[in-house]
């Protein structure tokens, strides 16, 4: 088995490679992207003048930026960053009925102090357990993805309501990492036709990423996507201290652990379909000196923690009796190939969502990752 001379990825991680020296093609993309995106005195003026931009284009708004939060550290830390910069902020947030209590207190702790609106979707909880329900029945390991699509539409709605033409996202891939192509996919076509299959009743009330909609905010309403952690050195510990010293901001155990269903999609159901998110986040760590690799391979090698509580909660709230959950823990695990998605469609645009990528409407990683074909060997 042949594993990274840098990070934790070996063999096992689809799409891998390794050059001359050893090291695999995730860490080469990983200083492609230090190149493209600095740090330092060079990010931080590249930071400056998107602000003026920003302050400029929106003198004539309530808002200068919405920014998505989830009572998450990263998130948090970019309230309170782009607050010091001097943005008029909307914060938005996407409620799937899974929030832990932690994620509400930190959203409201960070937010009242400094006077920032917040523009809330909430879903009918009872229809989004018919959706949960269906991903899981699917077999797929991105059973989180009608949430992950929700909040990125959540967005976009507090934006083009409130006339906001930027909108900040609390990506690091220096702390977060870069998931390989095929360990998690999602679109709105793909979440559409698995609960068509699996589920019943409509989809009424949870925001869906249609693509005509998308194209509509980004060309129309010429929404733009920034991640500003990128220019940022940003140390998740220090982080941390920061917002719980000055914010009473509280740590919840783990990577997107804000949220229960997050937390069982994370802790254990992505397990099942052997893909332990940490060695994508303590790679990212060990690539940007926030951990050693002697840490990571000891910290990866102790079990998951899986709360008891979290997994009767998805049980009880989705209708599973013992026995069907014990059947559908059983099942064969499918990928999102199985399914129809609009995969092929983002492939056939991709000279389109180059252009949308140069321009600044579309992150990076959605360019590199969903436009082009995947090949998968495992
Ligand atoms: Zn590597």
């Amino acid at each position: 088995m042949q594993v990274c001379k840098r990070c934790l990825y070996d063999e096992n991680i689809p799409m891998i490679s390794f050059d001359a020296d050893g090291l695999c093609n995730y860490c080469n993309q990983y200083d492609d992207m230090c190149a493209q995106y600095p740090t330092g005195k060079e990010g931080m003026s590249i930071l400056e003048a998107e602000i003026v931009k920003i302050k400029k284009d929106q003198k004539n708004s309530k808002y200068d930026v919405v920014i998505g939060v989830s009572g998450g550290c990263d998130s948090s830390y970019m309230i309170h960053m782009a607050h010091k910069m001097g943005l008029r902020i909307l914060a938005a947030h996407f409620d799937n009925t899974f929030n832990s209590k932690i994620a509400v207190e930190n959203i409201k702790n960070v937010l009242d102090p400094l006077g920032i609106d917040l523009y809330t979707h909430v879903v009918d909880n009872q229809e989004y357990q018919r959706i949960f329900k269906s991903m899981l029945l699917a077999g797929v390991p991105e059973c989180d993805a009608p949430t992950d699509l929700a909040l990125a539409v959540t967005h976009y709605m507090a934006a083009s309501k409130h006339k906001v033409k930027y909108i900040w996202e609390g990506h690091s891939f220096r702390t977060e990492g870069i998931t390989p192509p095929g360990w998690v996919y999602m679109d709105a076509k793909y979440v559409s036709s698995i609960h068509k299959r699996f589920g019943d009743g409509k989809i009424k009330t949870l925001p869906m990423f249609w693509l005509k909609k998308w194209l509509k905010w980004m060309v129309i309403d010429g929404i733009k996507k920034f991640r500003p952690l990128y220019y940022l050195d940003y140390d998740k510990e220090e982080a941390k201290k920061m917002l719980a010293e000055t914010y009473g901001w509280q740590w919840y155990g783990g990577h997107h652990m804000e949220n229960r269903s997050a937390f069982f999609a994370d802790n254990y159901w992505a397990l099942l379909h052997d893909i332990d998110l940490r060695s994508c986040e303590f790679s990212a760590l060990i690539r940007s000196g926030q951990m050693s690799k002697e840490v990571a391979e000891v910290e990866i090698k102790k079990p998951k923690r899986m709360d008891q509580d979290v997994m009767e909660e998805v049980k009880n709230r989705l209708g599973f009796s013992d026995s069907e959950w014990d059947d559908m823990i059983n099942a064969p695990k499918k990928h999102y190939t199985a399914y129809p998605t609009y995969k092929r469609t983002f492939e056939k645009l991709r000279p389109l969502f180059y252009i949308l990528y140069k321009k600044g409407y579309v992150t990076r990683s959605f360019y590199s990752k969903f436009c082009f074909p995947q090949s998968f060997n495992n």
